[in-house]
């Protein structure tokens, strides 16, 4: 920061000669000075004038630098003092640098003395200047944010709340500061999140965590959207943890409604072309009349695509249903009931192609804490895709076991497999392998990123063993309930 006028300087002492020398000094240096004959004009002058510098003489009579010093500091705290000094009083200035003057000259001086003094205390001031205007500053951004800020000691207290964060939790005129977070956070996941990260220190993660929570209020419930991450102090130091938080509410709405649009299109898409099937089924059996070779062939391509359009419409209200977290609720399962049921829906597709579908269950598996459709949208996915993409008279084999540590299940084939290198893109939304053994079979590239979702927001995740031609096992891994 530069200031705005040029240093103004009062120079308070008893002898005028000692004065003159001074603005003779000084003022071709750009500087304003100031004179104060004694002790007690000198403090009126700090009043009226606010001078940035004080140059007191120690020696005067009434009242002495040392008071002048004592008194003008009282009020301000940090205003620069540069006490000038007989040779007799040496020991003087030694006592008034220990009481908090800047600096001191010891009489007579040099010009040049004066100047290097003056001039290094005023560097010193204009530093200080510098960062209590940056303070300043930074405490105004804080509390104009439109985002909520928690600032955590690393004692677990809190040391700053902003005003928008006082807002959203309705307590705009509470003053946290010094309480306990539990005491000032209504929000546990937050403050379990923060007292992690102060308990982890330094040595700690040093990312950010970031959380959705719902406040209720007295209207509609808030989403927020909280990130927590250390608060790092000078030299990279941790000093507390901090969190942000960013009001989604709207997001969240807008995101409702989009979902609510897809499920309704989708839904309006698939049942007429459900009935298209079916119809398109009657003529593929020759209950309307015979077809000759080219006409079957094309009711069973025609048949085919319109499949891919109910399966894409399915896929989209299942990512729908998920992104609308709200729907389901979950809740403990048998994980053995789950896998029966979706390997029973897929049985038929697996009998049309030959394929010998298995289920090997151990006895007394744990339960899992699931939305019960989406868990069986996980299983059902993955089964499916063994029997797509595994030729006639394959082999699928549904496996599961674990214990109060965790789940596992298995879905195993010895189909056409997967390249390593397309292990991380086939969970990306709408991507599918593309080559000439795959090129025929109908799908949308969503089932994976259906499972990964769900699987992750259950706490677990998902692996794969694949090679090409050498079939593909996924495995899910899940906590118990
Ligand atoms: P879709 O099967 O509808 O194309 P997915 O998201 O379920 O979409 O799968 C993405 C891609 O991963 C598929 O296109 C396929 O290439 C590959 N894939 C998935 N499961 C298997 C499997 N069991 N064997 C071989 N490839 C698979």
């Amino acid at each position: 920061m530069s200031l705005q006028r040029s240093s103004r300087i009062l120079v308070i002492d008893d002898e005028n000669r000692l004065r003159q020398v001074c603005r003779r000094v000084l003022e071709p240096e750009g500087l304003e000075l100031v004179e104060a004959a004694d002790g007690i004009s000198g403090l009126e002058a700090i009043e009226e004038k606010r001078p940035d510098l004080v140059l007191v003489d120690l020696m005067m009579p009434r009242m002495d630098g040392m008071e002048v010093l004592a008194k003008a500091r009282e009020k301000h705290p940090d205003l620069a003092f540069v006490v000038i000094t007989g040779f007799a009083t040496l020991e003087k200035a030694v006592q008034a640098m220990k009481q908090g003057a800047d600096d001191f000259l010891a009489k007579p001086f040099k010009p040049q003395e004066l100047r290097m003094v003056v001039q290094r205390v005023l560097r010193r001031v204009r530093t200080l200047q510098d960062m209590s205007f940056e303070k300043s500053r930074s405490r105004l951004l804080i509390s104009s944010m439109s985002n909520g800020v928690l600032v955590a000691d690393m004692d677990g207290t809190v040391a700053l709340m902003n005003p928008a964060l006082r807002e959203l939790l309705g307590d705009k005129d509470m003053d946290h500061r010094g309480k306990p977070l539990e005491q000032a956070m209504p929000c546990p996941k937050v403050v379990e999140v923060l007292t992690r990260i102060l308990a982890e220190g330094p040595q700690g993660e040093k990312g950010s965590v970031t959380c959705q929570i719902a406040l209720d209020g007295p209207g509609q419930p808030q989403y927020l959207q909280v990130t927590c991450l250390p608060f790092l102090g000078g030299m990279d130091k941790m000093v507390g943890a901090m969190a942000i938080f960013e009001n989604v509410t709207a997001w969240r709405r807008l995101d409702d409604l989009k979902n609510e649009y897809v499920s309704t299109v989708a839904h309006d898409i698939a049942s007429p072309l459900g009935s298209v099937i079916s119809q398109l089924d009657t003529l593929e059996r020759g209950l309307a009349g015979e077809l000759n070779e080219k006409q079957a062939h094309l009711i069973r391509r025609a048949k085919l695509r319109v499949q891919g359009i109910v399966d894409l419409s399915r896929d989209l209200l299942d990512l729908a249903k998920m992104d609308n977290s709200a729907a389901e609720k979950p809740e403990p399962l048998a994980l053995g009931t789950v896998l029966a049921e979706a390997v029973e829906v897929q049985t038929p597709a697996a009998q049309a192609k030959g394929q010998a579908l298995s289920l090997e269950l151990p006895d007394g598996l744990p339960k899992v804490k699931a939305a019960p459709l989406a868990l069986g949208q996980v299983f059902g996915n993955l089964i499916s895709n063994a029997v797509r993409y595994t030729p006639e008279g394959g082999e699928i084999k549904v496996r599961a076991g674990g214990g109060a540590d965790g789940l596992w299940v298995e879905v195993a084939d010895n189909g056409l497999g997967i390249d390593p290198e397309e292990f991380e893109r086939i969970f990306e939304r709408f991507y599918r392998v593309k080559n000439a053994d795959t090129r025929t079979i109908v799908g949308t590239g969503l089932g994976l990123p259906i499972v990964k979702k769900v699987v992750e927001s259950l706490g677990g995740r998902i692996e794969i063993e694949s090679a090409p031609g050498q079939g593909s096992t996924f495995t899910v891994r899940l906590p118990a309930a």
